[in-house]
């Protein structure tokens, strides 16, 4: 057992003089007033987004990730909705995509985290090349989304053209304990 600890601690230690060498200087200050924990200032990747519907939405379907990148999945969540509501970008960013795509309106977002959102179906209100903040209208929601018995947005999030993630988890994030989160989660 202490041989165990002992190694750990080793490697422990190794990887933390690795990473002392390889960062730069600005994140080696952990110190550094205002700063948070090493883990939130790694990078932003999945910070500040917010719900594309307001108030918060129910979640008629979780995300299923596919098995493989071209498997059979659910690459989003499904959030209940209003015909006519505004869909709203959960992130500042540019927009990718505004269109039909087999038949129903199709919204994209990309952020400059590398991620990028996908809002549908809807009536588009942007255009491609446009630049939102966060919060801004995208489109009015449609009824129509495969699976859903009453009008829904599927919400969709990919890093690379294939790499499809639960975005709840942008929602909920680990740091959340940052944040006023309500008790119990909302769930109108
Ligand atoms: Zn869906």
């Amino acid at each position: 057992m202490g041989v165990v600890v002992a190694t750990a601690t080793s490697v422990a230690a190794a990887a933390a003089a690795v990473l002392a060498l390889a960062a730069p200087p600005s994140t080696a200050a952990p110190s550094a007033p205002g700063r948070g924990p090493p883990e939130e200032v790694e990078t932003s990747e999945g910070v500040g987004y917010g719900w594309p519907l307001l108030p918060p939405p129910a979640v008629l379907a979780p995300f299923g990730a596919p098995e493989d990148p071209f498997g059979p999945g659910h690459r989003g969540v499904d959030l209940a909705g209003a015909v006519g509501q505004p869909v709203l970008a959960a992130r500042g960013g540019t927009v990718a995509f505004a269109g039909p795509v087999a038949g129903h309106g199709v919204v994209s977002v990309q952020h400059d985290d590398g991620l990028r959102t996908t809002y549908e179906p809807l009536v588009p209100s942007v255009h491609g090349g446009d630049v939102v903040n966060a919060g801004a209208v995208l489109g009015t929601l449609v009824a129509g989304h495969r699976g859903c018995s009453s009008p829904c947005l599927h919400w969709g999030v990919r890093r690379d053209r294939l790499e499809y993630l639960d975005p709840l988890v942008l929602i909920r994030p680990p740091r959340a304990r940052l944040l006023p989160v309500p008790e119990p989660w909302p769930d109108p």
